[in-house]
């Protein structure tokens, strides 16, 4: 049977750098969920309509291709036969993602691409309620967070590392808002698993966090 990690937490507190880190390490091949929620919002925006209303989003969702696949171990996101990997990373499908995925259509829609492939593979796969809806049998469950500040000073850096022109009061802003949006919504709300180890690394850097969470997994594989 396939050895599955989940790995939850708030936008930025830094899941996929370390998950996609440590599951080389491990051999494991990592998948971020919040790229299948992403594509879906690109999608609705694309099209012009309004990412927070169900009656918009949902017909959307008819005859919609989401795939992924993975390439030397690195995960590549398909709408259709387009691949979408870099297109998701534009900071206004953030807030799309977060809007659609309080839709519960959206998220019965990705769920079994989801199960199947953990399923299928030794994974690392990180979201907001893999360990509590989408693997609930994970052989290890991680809850990742940081204070809200320390995310997005992160999130700045990266984004201004990529060229785009973003002010950091309105990158701790939107993370506080979908901090708020992923814990209060009604479906699969964004929550530590009960089982799940805390970690928090708001004072640790990105070796340290890969090299605690190495720690944390080996202790329990
Ligand atoms: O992880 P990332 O920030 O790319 O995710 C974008 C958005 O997708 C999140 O803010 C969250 O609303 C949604 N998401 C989710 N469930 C997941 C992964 C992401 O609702 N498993």
């Amino acid at each position: 049977m396939a050895v599955n990690i989940a790995i939850d937490g708030p936008a930025g507190a830094g899941k996929s750098t370390i998950a996609k880190k440590v599951s080389k390490e491990l051999g494991f091949i990592y998948v971020d969920t919040g790229a299948l929620y992403r594509t879906v919002g690109l999608n609705v925006l694309r099209q012009g309509k309004d990412t927070r209303s169900a009656d918009d989003v949902v017909p959307t969702l008819d005859g919609l291709r989401v795939s992924l696949r993975f390439v030397n171990g690195e995960q590549r996101v398909f709408l259709g036969e387009e691949d979408v990997s870099e297109a998701i990373r534009q900071n206004e499908v953030s807030m799309a993602a977060s809007n659609v995925s309080a839709i519960p259509k959206v998220r019965e829609f990705l769920f079994s691409l989801q199960r199947n492939i953990a399923a299928e593979n030794n994974c690392i796969m990180d979201g907001r309620d893999i360990g509590t809806v989408v693997l609930p049998d994970a052989r290890i469950k991680i809850y990742l967070t940081a204070s809200a500040e320390a995310r997005a000073q992160r999130r700045y850096k990266e984004l201004v590392e990529k060229g785009q022109e973003v002010v950091f009061d309105d990158i701790l802003k939107e993370i506080e808002l979908r901090d708020y949006q992923d814990t209060h919504r009604e479906i699969a709300p964004l929550k530590k698993a009960d089982d799940a180890v805390l970690v928090d690394t708001t004072e640790l850097d990105l070796e340290g966090s890969v090299e605690y969470m190495l720690k944390v997994i080996k202790e329990r594989l």
